[in-house]
C-alpha cells in the first residue's frame, strides 16, 4: 500500500492544494503528523480538505492551542498572534473536530505516526541523540514524526547499534528523492511540512511509503507563495510569518 503522509499543513491551501496535485493518483491511503492549522490564512478550507479527505491525523501543538488544549504560555509572540487569530476564524465543527484529534504515537498501516517525538508529542527532534529513544522504542520499524519542519531523518541498525542521519534533499531540479527501506534498520523520518518548510527550501514538502517495495520518496513541490503572502496581509498575520515563507526557514 502507498501512504502518502501529510505533515505541518499550517493553513496554507495553495501548498496543500500543489501538493495533493503532485500525489494525485500515486496513493491508496493518506496521514497527517498534526500542525493543520496555525500561522497561516486558511484554516477552514485546510482542514476542510484533510476531514474530506479521510486522512488518519494526530494532533500538534498549533492545534491544541488553537483548540484551548495548550497553554500558549511557550509560544513566541508572533505565534501566539498566528494562534489567536486562527481561533477566531475556525468555524465550530473544525475546532471540534481539531479538539478531538488524538494524540500521538498512532499505529496504522505498519507504520507509527507521532507529532515531536515518540515520547513526547511537543519535543523537537533535531539531533541523533533526540532520535535515538524513539527509534528504539517505537512499535514499528519505520515511524513518521513532524514538528521540526525539516525534510529527512534518523535510522538505526540493530546489530552494530549505529545511528545515521539520513540527509535528503530533492534537488531543485526534481520532484522526490527516493530512500531504500533495508529490513534490518528502523526509521524515524520526517516528510516535511506543506505548509511553512524551514530547511532552507520553500517548495512544501510530503512522503509517499511503499513498504511493500521498500521505499518512501521524499517530495518537495513549488506552489505560489506570493498568492498566500498576499491572504495573509489581508488577514493582518504578523509580517515575519509572511516572510519566511519565500525562505523557506
Ligand atoms: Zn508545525
Amino acid at each position: 500500500m502507498r501512504i502518502l503522509v501529510l505533515s505541518d499543513l499550517h493553513a496554507n491551501a495553495t501548498a496543500l492544494t500543489a501538493v495533493l496535485d503532485a500525489a494525485r493518483d500515486r496513493w491508496e491511503n493518506v496521514v497527517c503528523l498534526g500542525d493543520v492549522v496555525g500561522y497561516g490564512p486558511d484554516p477552514n478550507e485546510v482542514t476542510t480538505t484533510i476531514r474530506r479527505l479521510g486522512a488518519r491525523t494526530i494532533r500538534g501543538n498549533h492545534d491544541k492551542a488553537a483548540t484551548d488544549l495548550m497553554e500558549t504560555n511557550d509560544f513566541n509572540p508572533v505565534a501566539k498572534v498566528a494562534v489567536d487569530w486562527t481561533r477566531s476564524h475556525l468555524s465550530a465543527d473544525n475546532l471540534k473536530w481539531l479538539a478531538e484529534l488524538p494524540q500521538g504515537p498512532v499505529e496504522t498501516d505498519g507504520i507509527v505516526l507521532v507529532h515531536g517525538a515518540f515520547q513526547d508529542e511537543d519535543e523537537y527532534v533535531f539531533t541523533p541523540g533526540q532520535a535515538l529513544e524513539g527509534l528504539l522504542d517505537s512499535t514499528a520499524a519505520v515511524t513518521f514524526f513532524g514538528h521540526t519542519h525539516h525534510q529527512g531523518g534518523f535510522s538505526y541498525e540493530n546489530v552494530n547499534s549505529s545511528l545515521e542521519v539520513l540527509n535528503i534533499h530533492p534537488r531543485p531540479s526534481e520532484s522526490f528523492a527516493p530512500l531504500r527501506i533495508e529490513p534490518q534498520r528502523r526509521y524515524l523520518l520526517n516528510p516535511g511540512s506543506i505548509g511553512q518548510p524551514r530547511d532552507s527550501d520553500p517548495r512544501a514538502a510530503f512522503a509517499i511509503a511503499d513498504l511493500e517495495h521498500h521505499l518512501v520518496e521524499f517530495w518537495r513541490v513549488p506552489y505560489d507563495i506570493a498568492e498566500v503572502q498576499a491572504r495573509m496581509r489581508s488577514a493582518r498575520l504578523p509580517e515575519a510569518l509572511v516572510q519566511r515563507l519565500v525562505m523557506g526557514r
